[in-house]
């Protein structure tokens, strides 16, 4: 009976695993075609200045429009990172980035930032910060205005390939910043080894309400230590007011989250940030 039993199991998780995989495999051979077909596009969401809530830069978030939906990257990403995929996107995410903060520098005249997610996967490239590089000249983007967003994953293993391009990515002069703060379990030491001058502090962090003193403590205590370090501070998923008050009261430098601005495509952007002032008669 229990043998009967543990066969019908076996069976189960075998047709479970099937469609998972046929799933996965469809997904990247149609990932594989979205790059020529123009499927993938860009969003960027703003980034604000916590005290006078200036915009200063954007965060670069790719998109898929698949079946007349916009597919989530936490969907499509992982598919890409298995299947080496992720170095094809991840380089074209970075010359779009980049290109769209050389046109936005132009039509506003503002040197704003840009920030990029890389994958771990994407540190195993050894041409990957001589691409950033030729992207930069190409543009014309001085590198400091560039943001490489890795999480902590990125550096878990210390992989000789990955530490020379994280160092080359810093040697290049482009900002590097450890992102989701909060939500992994090693990452204080690796802001001590690693050459990260900004932290994004996970929106998990974020309060749910007002008096939750716990959930301030933390969150101040996180503020604490990135501060004594000398580190930028950018608060991720401020959705209310009460959070964004919050960040600019603690001393977050800067803030990014639903509240202010959602991620957007660029004629968005371009609509509520530079578009031309109304004449005035
Ligand atoms: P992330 O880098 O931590 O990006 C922030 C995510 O939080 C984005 O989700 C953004 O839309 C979302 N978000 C921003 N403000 C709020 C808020 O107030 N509330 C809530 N609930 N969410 C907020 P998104 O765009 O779905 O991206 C998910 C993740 O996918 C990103 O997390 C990043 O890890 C990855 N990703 C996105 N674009 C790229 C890319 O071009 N390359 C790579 N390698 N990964 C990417
Ligand atoms: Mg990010
Ligand atoms: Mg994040
Ligand atoms: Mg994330």
């Amino acid at each position: 009976r229990a043998k009967r039993h543990g066969r019908n199991q076996f069976c189960f998780f075998h047709q479970e695993m099937q469609t998972q995989f046929s799933r996965r495999y469809q997904l990247e051979v149609r990932l594989r075609e979205a790059m020529h077909r123009n499927e993938l596009v860009m969003h960027y969401q703003p980034v604000f200045e916590s005290g006078q809530r200036d915009l200063v830069g954007f965060e670069a978030l790719i998109r898929w429009s698949l079946d007349g939906r916009l597919c989530s990257p936490a969907e499509f990403i992982p598919v890409a990172e298995e299947s080496a995929l992720i170095h094809g996107i991840g380089r074209w995410v970075i010359e779009q980035a980049i290109g769209q903060l050389a046109i936005w520098h132009r039509s506003s005249g503002k040197a704003l930032s840009m920030a990029i997610n890389i994958s771990a996967v994407q540190l195993n490239d050894p041409g990957l910060a001589a691409f950033l590089n030729s992207c930069l000249i190409f543009h014309g983007v001085a590198p400091a205005q560039v943001e490489i967003e890795l999480t902590e994953t990125a550096l878990l293993d210390d992989a000789e390939e990955k530490l020379a391009n994280i160092a080359a990515i810093h040697a290049l002069g482009c900002l590097i910043a450890l992102d989701d703060f909060g939500t992994g379990f090693s990452s204080i030491s690796h802001l001590r080894s690693f050459p990260i001058s900004i932290v994004k502090i996970d929106r998990s962090l974020m309060p749910p309400n007002e008096d939750d003193s716990r959930a301030l403590a933390l969150i101040r205590g996180v503020v604490l230590m990135v501060d004594a370090l000398g580190l930028q501070l950018v608060g991720e998923g401020a959705e209310t007011e009460a959070h964004t008050q919050l960040c600019q009261r603690l001393g977050i430098h800067r803030i990014q989250g639903y509240y202010l601005a959602r991620p957007a495509a660029c004629d968005d952007i371009e609509q509520r940030f530079f578009a031309p002032a109304a004449p005035v008669n």
